[in-house]
Formats: C-alpha cells, sequence, structure tokens
C-alpha cells in the first residue's frame, strides 16, 4: 500500500487531474467528505488529508510515503530539517505563483533599502524571508503570521509583507505592490526517502506515470 498526503484546495484540485490522467479516481472528494483517509481506484493507493504545512511532515516521518507540496512549504521545511530530510523526486508544474514582497502604494521601497532602513516584515514564511533579506543586507524585523498577511501594513503591524502572490488581485485590493520577486513557486511530489527504497516496485511506477503526464 502507497499513502499519499495531499491538502484540500488548490492542492488537491490540481493534483486529481494529475491522478486522473494516471488512471486513478479518489473514492471521495475531501471537500466535501469528512473522511480523512481516501481510498482510491488503484487498490494500492490511498491519500491521506492533511493541513498544507503538514505534508511534509507526515512524508518525512514516513507516515506517508508520497505528499504534494508547495516549494513555499518545501523551502521553510528544509530552512528547519535540511534539505537530505526528504526526496524531491518531481516538479508537477501545478499550483504556481511567485512569493515575493510586498509593500503598501506610496511606500518608498527602494529608497529605505538604500537608507539602510530597519524594515519590519510579516510573514508566515519567516525562514524564506529571512534568508533573502540576509543576502541582500537588508535589516528586518521578522513578524510571524499565519494567514492574511494583507491586512499587516494596512493595521499597521509591518512595512512590508512576503506571500504568495498569483495574478496579483488580492494585491491590488489591498493597494499594496509587489517590489521583490523572492522565488517562482510549485507544487512538488516528495517522497519518504527509505520508502523510496523498501518500497520501490510498488512507489516507481506511480511516479513514472505523474512524470510522464507531467512532461506531455
Ligand atoms: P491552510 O489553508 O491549511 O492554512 P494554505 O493557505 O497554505 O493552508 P492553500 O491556500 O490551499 O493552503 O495553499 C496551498 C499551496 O498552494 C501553497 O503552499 C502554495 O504552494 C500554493 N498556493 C497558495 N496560494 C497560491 C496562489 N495564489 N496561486 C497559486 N498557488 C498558490
Ligand atoms: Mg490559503
Amino acid at each position: 500500500m502507497i499513502t499519499l498526503a495531499l491538502s484540500k484546495g488548490r492542492i488537491f484540485e490540481e493534483t486529481a487531474p494529475l491522478l486522473a490522467r494516471a488512471g486513478i479516481t479518489p473514492a471521495e472528494d475531501p471537500e466535501t467528505s469528512r473522511r480523512l483517509i481516501i481510498e482510491t481506484s488503484a487498490p494500492n493507493l490511498r491519500i491521506v488529508v492533511v493541513r498544507a504545512t503538514d505534508v511534509p511532515t507526515y512524508v518525512q516521518y514516513g507516515a506517508a510515503d508520497l505528499g504534494v507540496a508547495g516549494k513555499d512549504v518545501l523551502l521553510e521545511h528544509a530552512a528547519q530539517w535540511g534539505e537530505a530530510a526528504l526526496a524531491q523526486p518531481l516538479d508537477l508544474g501545478i499550483a504556481r505563483c511567485r512569493l515575493c514582497v510586498a509593500v503598501p502604494e506610496g511606500f518608498d521601497y527602494a529608497n529605505a533599502v538604500r537608507r539602510g532602513a530597519r524594515l519590519r516584515v510579516a510573514t508566515k514564511y519567516v525562514a524564506s524571508a529571512r534568508e533573502f533579506f540576509a543576502t541582500k543586507g537588508v535589516h528586518v524585523d521578522l513578524i510571524k503570521l499565519y494567514g492574511s498577511m494583507e491586512l499587516a501594513p494596512l493595521a499597521g503591524l509591518a512595512d512590508a509583507i512576503v506571500d504568495l502572490v498569483s495574478t496579483g488581485s488580492t494585491l491590488r485590493a489591498n493597494r499594496l505592490v509587489e517590489v521583490e520577486t523572492i522565488a517562482p513557486i510549485s507544487a512538488r511530489l516528495i517522497a519518504n526517502a527509505a520508502a523510496l527504497k523498501t518500497k520501490r516496485t510498488e512507489i516507481m511506477p506511480l511516479i513514472d506515470e505523474l512524470a510522464a503526464v507531467v512532461a506531455a
């Protein structure tokens, strides 16, 4: 049996069509079902439904053999556990967006950086933000948030945010502008390193199938 960790919402919605093209259909839709373990049309594959940020944890500890997680989540996970904690066999090319720095319209970010001002930055992505600003030589006070980053500058909590952007409409709606791109983001298939070896004959055909679907 192979266990695949997925999160509800975007990751499930965009992974399901890839699985479908590999001939795999989940028995239930996690958006409407309360079940957290979902069988699939493949007798040896089940899905566990977890929070997006918990996917790497399930896979690292082997409670799931495979998982789908955004590069944003993986960068934060790797900052704590190291790159070697998870095998990353495949870029699925889904849930594409970018990690960026945004500030309120009218905030002169370039000038603040030039004069060496200390910036207050609110984000869920503390490790990625810390590394980005350290490399740039900008002094920051990082404020950890768990959601609605766009509110922080408007409410006077921070000068800037580090957040994911796809179309930019949420930023525009809150009168924020993107001033730096930190990294392009897409969702990755990750694997438990031990399971890749011990369950190789079960897992590799699924990875190969998904790789072919993504390449097509
Ligand atoms: P939770 O809802 O459990 O707090 P979350 O907000 O991280 O978690 P989602 O919003 O479903 O959950 O995001 C899951 C993943 O989808 C993110 O880690 C990221 O990789 C990707 N993602 C997030 N926002 C966007 C976006 N605007 N466009 C494209 N992909 C995105
Ligand atoms: Mg969300």
